[in-house]
């Protein structure tokens, strides 16, 4: 059970301690309070964990203070939209909105390789009137051998040239909770240029102990990619580890699954569960078409798969995507063959828009039609 408090409660107050003081007298019941910073207000809720079957849901709500009780109906409390939970959440983060409204496209390089490249990569996206990117510094590879990422070495002069163009927020996956500590060194050290979005890939979508890491500190957002391998449910039970630990800033990245029926793109896109986990959760969601389709291959009507693709997400209502760029994609050092390359951003983008007018289209007729 959720009890959601009035919006001008804070989490002291002394009507937050009397609400309390009465919860936790409820034996076999553990009240967890949460604060969510939304774009409008910051609400307080109280997770009541344990065997709540007997609670007497009228009694708590008639307490001053509070506005609502919410019975919950998912393993994934706190992600969950439960059975007649309307509450909309969303949050901000360095100035850039993330909601399940709105739509961040994040255009960047797989990994950083050189300066030049990322200056080159920066620009484009500032030119385009964009204010994300991504930047991989620490890539999980397949094979040993293979370049592993630039890691901390490469931060400072990341960040300091997001900085000088304006870009607001990176995704950069983490593979190690180390990696948390190395980035806000480097964010501290450069005098905070730029905010950086913990991305923790599909290889790590049920690596606990990160993801753990990951939720107990709150200053960063997360975009958590659904495992390639495991349920939606186990994915979805994957992003409760973040925001049970007090972090509920995550975002759910679809990247497609690892089959052969996918073939020929590299995993079988899986967008249409774009709306599925807008109604099973709160949490905005990504599509990476990039890892998706995997490959630059072009239908006979001269759309790219990655257009089509990425078309296909935000035709039903994607709120972030996640894409590969890169200037060079002959000498990227990782995942070159699926990049786009810098003069095919402006056409992207106008192919984005024409979807995402279609899916506002779609919203608003649906209203009318209801
Ligand atoms: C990536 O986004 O660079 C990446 C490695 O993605 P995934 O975890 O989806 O494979
Ligand atoms: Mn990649």
């Amino acid at each position: 059970m959720i009890v959601i408090l009035d919006p001008q409660l804070g989490n002291d107050s002394p009507e937050t301690a009397t609400i309390l003081e009465y919860l936790r007298a409820i034996p076999g019941v553990t009240p967890k309070v949460h604060c969510v910073t939304g774009a409008q207000q910051v609400l307080t809720e109280i997770y009541l964990v344990g065997d709540t079957s007997t609670l007497d849901r009228n009694a708590i709500e008639s307490l001053s203070g509070v506005s609502r009780v919410v019975k919950v109906s998912r393993p994934y409390a706190v992600v969950g939209r439960h059975a007649g939970d309307s509450r909309s959440y969303g949050f901000n983060y360095n100035g850039v909105t993330f909601n399940q409204d709105n739509l961040n496209i994040f255009a960047g390089l797989c990994a950083v390789d050189t300066a030049k490249h990322v200056e080159q990569m920066m620009q484009a996206v500032a030119q385009a009137g964009l204010e994300c990117t991504r930047m991989g510094a620490y890539k999980p590879r397949t094979n040993p051998y293979s370049f592993q990422g630039h890691g901390a070495e490469c931060l400072p002069w990341v960040f300091e040239l997001a900085g000088k163009y304006g870009i607001k927020v990176i995704a950069m996956e983490i593979t190690h909770d180390t990696h948390i500590a190395e980035i806000n060194q480097a964010l501290e050290q450069s005098g905070h240029p730029t905010g950086v979005m913990l991305q923790i890939g599909t290889r790590n979508t049920q690596n606990f102990e990160l993801l753990k890491a990951c939720g107990r500190q709150n200053e960063h957002p997360i975009l958590l990619k659904r495992g390639f391998g495991i349920t939606l449910e186990e994915s979805l039970n994957a992003a409760e580890y973040l925001a049970s630990e007090g972090n509920r800033k995550v975002i759910f990245c679809l990247r497609g699954m690892k089959t052969n029926m996918g073939d020929p793109h590299r995993n079988l896109v899986d967008f249409s569960h774009v709306p599925v986990i807008k109604r099973m959760t709160h949490m905005p969601v990504c599509i990476d078409p990039s890892h998706s389709v995997g490959t630059r291959e072009r239908a006979p009507d001269g759309l790219l798969d990655l257009f089509h693709a990425t078309a296909q997400g935000i035709i039903v209502g994607a709120n972030m995507v996640l894409i590969d760029f890169h200037p060079k994609p002959v000498s990227a050092l990782v995942d070159g063959p699926q990049a786009l390359t810098l003069d095919e951003l402006g056409h992207y983008l106008k192919d984005i828009n024409i979807a995402r007018e279609a899916y506002l289209k779609r919203q608003h007729l649906a209203g009318q039609e209801k």
